[in-house]
């Protein structure tokens, strides 16, 4: 079945989907976007990632290019037509279509794309073993909390990251302080068995599941702290891991190549999964 994208009001097959050369997403990466996990068949905290996308367009002054609800739908119906089972729903909303010149345009209509693709959420190799993560300077703008399609920075980290045999690169502040990884908030879990992540303001991007997953250790009166952790910190954690609507909560067992605990997924690591797990399918 070939795959379905949403693009500025029509459905189209995806090797026919296409945006203009003077969209401003293209020539200036001037826009938002969210990723939001589909799970047998349903949208995986929709409410929190388009509540998210409505703070990335007003701190960007984008205009909402359909309403709220109308988006909600949108995607809805562009899971459906890709007959999407376990995967993801992408959507980028840009400031539009005019001739290239810095300040807004006058006249402007915001893009939408949507597009659906299918997603291992169960990646059964990589939960066994965990993930190596590495660790590189952090070298983004300092509105990390605007999910921008700007994204060069990320591309380049996470292509060091692959090119050491690891998952992941998280991203260090000039303080020795890890911020977060590329596309995931960075998690340790302390030898007194504390959960850290670091606080959210314009440092990082508050992660939709990194805010569930604090609701989620609140509602349990589990330990943790919102604090800034340097890498040395990490290095000496009982247990790491990642955050992210694809990834879910997906243990880190080597940071640059030193084992994280005993180098196994961490015991609390795994049963956030299994707690995020339940609440995903809860709420399908
Ligand atoms: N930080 C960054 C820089 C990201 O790109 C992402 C993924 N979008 C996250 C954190 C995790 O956010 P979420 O849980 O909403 O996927």
């Amino acid at each position: 079945m070939s795959r379905i994208a949403y693009v500025n009001g029509r459905y189209v097959p995806l090797r026919e989907a296409a945006v203009h050369v003077e969209d401003r997403g293209f020539q200036f990466a001037d826009g938002a976007y969210e990723v939001i996990t589909v799970q047998a068949g349903h949208l995986v905290d929709a409410e929190g990632h388009l509540l998210r996308l409505a703070r990335s367009l007003r701190e960007l002054r984008i205009r909402w290019p359909v309403k709220p609800r109308t988006l909600h739908v949108l995607i809805r119906e562009v899971v459906r037509r890709n007959r999407l089972v376990d995967g993801t729903a992408y959507l980028q909303v840009t400031r539009g279509t005019a001739p290239r010149e810095f300040p807004f345009p006058k006249a402007a209509v915001p893009s939408l794309v949507i597009t659906a693709r299918r997603l291992d959420l169960n990646p059964v190799d990589r939960l066994a073993r965990g993930i190596k993560v590495i660790t590189v300077p952090d070298i983004r703008w300092k509105r990390r909390d605007i999910k921008s399609v700007s994204l060069l920075p990320q591309v380049l980290g996470k292509q060091t990251a692959v090119e050491s045999g690891a998952f992941e690169a998280w991203q260090v502040d000039d303080d020795g302080f890890v911020t977060e990884g590329c596309s995931s908030n960075a998690w340790i879990v302390t030898r007194e068995g504390t959960l850290v992540t670091r606080n959210a303001n314009t440092m990082i991007l508050n992660g939709i599941t990194r805010q569930r997953v604090l609701k989620l250790i609140d509602d349990r009166a589990m330990a943790f702290e919102e604090r800034p952790f340097t890498v040395d910190e990490a290095y000496g954690a009982k247990e790491a891991f990642i955050t992210s609507a694809t990834n879910y909560v997906l243990p880190v067992t080597a940071i640059n190549d030193r084992p994280v605990g005993n180098g196994a997924p961490g015991i609390l690591s795994q049963e956030l999964r299994q707690i995020y797990l339940e609440f995903a399918g809860a709420s399908v």
